[in-house]
């Protein structure tokens, strides 16, 4: 059996990654889920160790200058997020179907280290559609929301680096496809 590759799935804010990786958490045990690390703080119903590493800006920085993380980027302007290298490489070691959820400076600094990769891009159907769902989630105010959108510009904008583009018109949808794919080689 060859080696399973790491799968790298990022996309703009509000298109539904965390959905899609909620629903892979729940339907497909073979997938296994990277837990990134992060400075801010845990939102209600978020579990440390599960949904994310939750720490401090200074336990952070540690773990980057030990070499700790795969990848690491300060998103939206606010707070850190990185993916700790030692688990991925655990996984991979153990046959594992690794799938990291990051953002776009994640995924080409992953890109730079590990070509291999299989690096795959969540779109939203329209761009109305997804100014739509961040209103509609209402997790942001109105200032954060433009900073997101404005990074979701750039990250559109991006698409075309990724091997694989998944419309994300439908939750279960999108997540089979993803899943699909990640068994596919
Ligand atoms: P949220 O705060 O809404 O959970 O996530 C905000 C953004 O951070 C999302 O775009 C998500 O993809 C990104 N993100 C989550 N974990 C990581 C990570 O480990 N590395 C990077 N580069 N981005 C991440």
């Amino acid at each position: 059996m060859s080696s399973p590759r790491l799968t790298v799935l990022a996309g703009p804010t509000a298109v539904g990654k965390g959905t899609v990786a909620a629903w892979i958490r729940e339907h497909h045990p073979e997938v296994w889920l990277s837990v990134s690390a992060t400075t801010r703080p845990a939102r209600p119903g978020e579990v440390d160790g599960v949904h994310y590493h939750f720490m401090s800006g200074d336990d952070f920085a540690d773990m980057v200058t030990r070499g700790e993380m795969l990848e690491w980027a300060v998103v939206h302007g606010r707070a850190s997020y990185g993916t700790p290298r030692g688990p991925v490489q655990a996984a991979l070691d153990d046959g594992r179907l690794p799938l990291l959820e990051i953002d776009l400076q994640g995924a080409r600094q992953v890109r730079a280290s590990m070509p291999e990769a299989r690096f795959v891009f969540l779109a939203p159907p329209s761009w109305d559609e997804l100014v739509g769902r961040l209103e509609g989630r209402g997790t942001e105010t109105a200032e954060e929301r433009a900073v997101r959108l404005e990074t979701a510009k750039v990250e559109l904008a991006a698409q075309n680096e990724f091997d694989h583009i998944i419309v994300n018109d439908d939750i279960r949808r999108a997540a089979e496809e993803l899943v699909s794919l990640m068994r596919s080689d």
